[in-house]
């Protein structure tokens, strides 16, 4: 057991105080079990910001700011206010690839109209090897789920010989996703250190969340960067983390509130995502 000293405000000290009282439990007891319970809300938890349904029928306003979606995780995937690139958010700093790829660090007081993050700690690691494709890497990563009903988050760390990415343009204000990818930049990174940070969603989650592998990658310089499409490796190490727990914060803004959200946005989703 360690030791804690901490300061909490007086009215604090006398609840709980009060509580041992009641309970005859001691304070040790009590603040341990507030504790691992305010813990075990942000493990494993999937913090979202709007939806995929949301960003389909072309609200991209700022919903949140990078600050607020660091305070939710330290590891994931999004969007920039406007659609003006893509999100990559790794070790606690969130990046911003530009419509070439080009990445810097976000601000910040950067807006996001979408993000999916987690605070990452991996319960399994393993290395792969053989990697020739989109599809054949979702088959690599695809024995270490144990379920198709609970989201993952992945990290695949390595040298690959190739990546094909993409990083979206700012459309007109209004534009659907699938009209605003079709201007999408696709560029291709060949023998490059780097990260892929990825979500696995279960399939019910597609009207609200983007349901399979969805990864976005970053160099290891921090220089590269964009919404993966294809990946070719030979050897890459994987950390995978079960997630159990969901916290959707949906907007309040009026383009949200007002917006049109329905009909088959998980289909126009995955044709926006991966050209299916
Ligand atoms: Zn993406």
């Amino acid at each position: 057991m360690k030791h804690a000293h901490v300061r909490i405000p007086a009215s604090l000290q006398a609840a709980i105080e009060d509580e041992s009282r009641r309970t005859g439990r001691s304070v040790d007891a009590i603040v341990t079990e507030a504790l691992s319970r305010h813990f075990e809300a942000e493990l494993h938890t999937v913090f979202q910001v709007s939806t995929s349904g949301a960003l389909v029928a072309g609200v991209y306003e700022r919903e949140a700011s990078v600050e607020t979606i660091l305070a939710h995780g330290d590891f994931g995937l999004g969007t920039f206010t406007g659609l003006d690139g893509e999100m990559i958010v790794l070790e606690g700093r969130a990046f911003h690839a530009d419509a070439n790829g080009v990445v810097t660090e976000a601000p910040r007081d950067a807006g996001a109209p979408f993000a999916i993050v987690t605070r990452f700690q991996p319960e399994r690691e393993t290395t792969i090897t053989g990697i020739s494709g989109f599809q054949d890497l979702g088959r690599h990563c695809d024995p270490l789920r144990d379920s198709g009903n609970i989201f993952y988050a992945i990290r695949l760390d390595g040298r690959f010989g190739r990546i094909k990415a993409r990083s979206v343009n700012p459309p007109p204000p209004g534009t659907r996703l699938l009209d605003a990818t079709r201007t999408q930049n696709e560029f291709t990174f060949t023998d490059i250190d780097g990260t892929l940070v990825g979500l696995w969603s279960p399939e019910f989650s597609g009207p609200f969340g983007v349901a399979g592998y969805h990864f976005h990658f970053i160099s290891d310089d921090r220089r590269l960067g964009g919404h993966l499409l294809d990946v070719e490796a030979e050897s890459l190490r994987l950390r995978i983390e079960p997630l159990t727990h969901f916290h959707l914060a949906l907007p309040e803004t009026e383009a949200y509130l007002k917006a049109q959200i329905g009909g088959d946005t998980a289909r126009e989703l995955a044709a926006a995502e991966q050209g299916r």
